[in-house]
C-alpha cells in the first residue's frame, strides 16, 4: 500500500497550541509524522503538508495514496475536555473501519480515555477533506493539546505512541 500521512496545518497557520509548554499543533505533528514515517517498513509512504486548506484534497489526491492519514490535535473551550478520538467521513465503512483500528491503537498507547470515532459529513471539523479523498481517510485526534494534563500523559507515551501506531500502518492491508 501507499500511506498517506498528513501534518495538521501549516507554517502560517499552526493550529491549536499549548501555551505551557509554547507548542503547536502544526510543530508537533511535523515531528511526530517524521518519526512514524521512519518507522514505515511494510508500505510506501508520503508525507503530506497542507499549502492551503482549499487545495488540500486535491494535493492528497494526485499522490495516489491508498489510505490517508491525517494528524491533528484536539482543543476545546473547556480546559477539562479530555480523550482521543478519530473522525473519518460518514459514507465511508473503508474509513470507519481504519477508524476502529486506530482509535483501539490510540487507546492502548496513550492511556487516555476513548471518546471513539465520529463519522463526519463535508460540513462537519475536517469534513471537507474527509469528503473530498477519493481513498480512505482519517483524522487522528489523540488528546487536548490545551489541557496539560492530557499533553503531559501524551509526552510521556510518545514513543509508545509512535511504536504503535507505525506497528499499525505496517501491517494494514487494503480494504
Ligand atoms: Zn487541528
Amino acid at each position: 500500500m501507499k500511506i498517506g500521512l498528513g501534518i495538521g496545518h501549516c507554517i502560517s497557520q499552526q493550529g491549536a497550541r499549548n501555551i505551557t509548554h509554547n507548542i503547536t499543533e502544526f510543530e508537533l505533528n511535523k515531528n511526530l509524522c517524521q518519526d512514524i514515517s521512519e518507522k514505515i517498513t511494510d508500505h510506501e509512504v508520503v508525507l503530506i503538508y497542507r499549502d492551503t486548506y482549499v487545495d488540500l484534497p486535491e494535493k492528497i489526491n494526485l499522490t495516489n495514496c491508498d489510505l490517508y492519514i491525517e494528524f491533528h490535535c484536539n482543543a476545546s473551550e473547556n480546559s477539562k475536555a479530555s480523550g482521543s478520538e478519530v473522525l473519518y467521513y460518514q459514507w465511508s465503512p473503508k474509513g470507519e473501519s481504519y477508524a476502529n483500528t486506530f482509535i483501539k491503537t490510540i487507546i492502548e498507547s496513550v492511556g487516555l480515555p476513548g471518546r471513539g470515532i465520529i463519522g463526519c459529513n463535508k460540513n462537519d471539523r475536517g469534513g471537507y477533506v474527509l469528503a473530498n479523498t477519493k481513498m480512505p481517510a482519517i483524522i487522528l485526534e489523540p488528546f487536548f493539546i490545551d489541557n496539560d494534563s492530557d499533553y503531559e500523559t501524551f509526552i510521556n507515551n510518545r514513543d509508545t505512541y509512535i511504536n504503535n501506531i507505525s506497528n499499525t500502518i505496517n501491517s494494514l492491508v487494503k480494504l
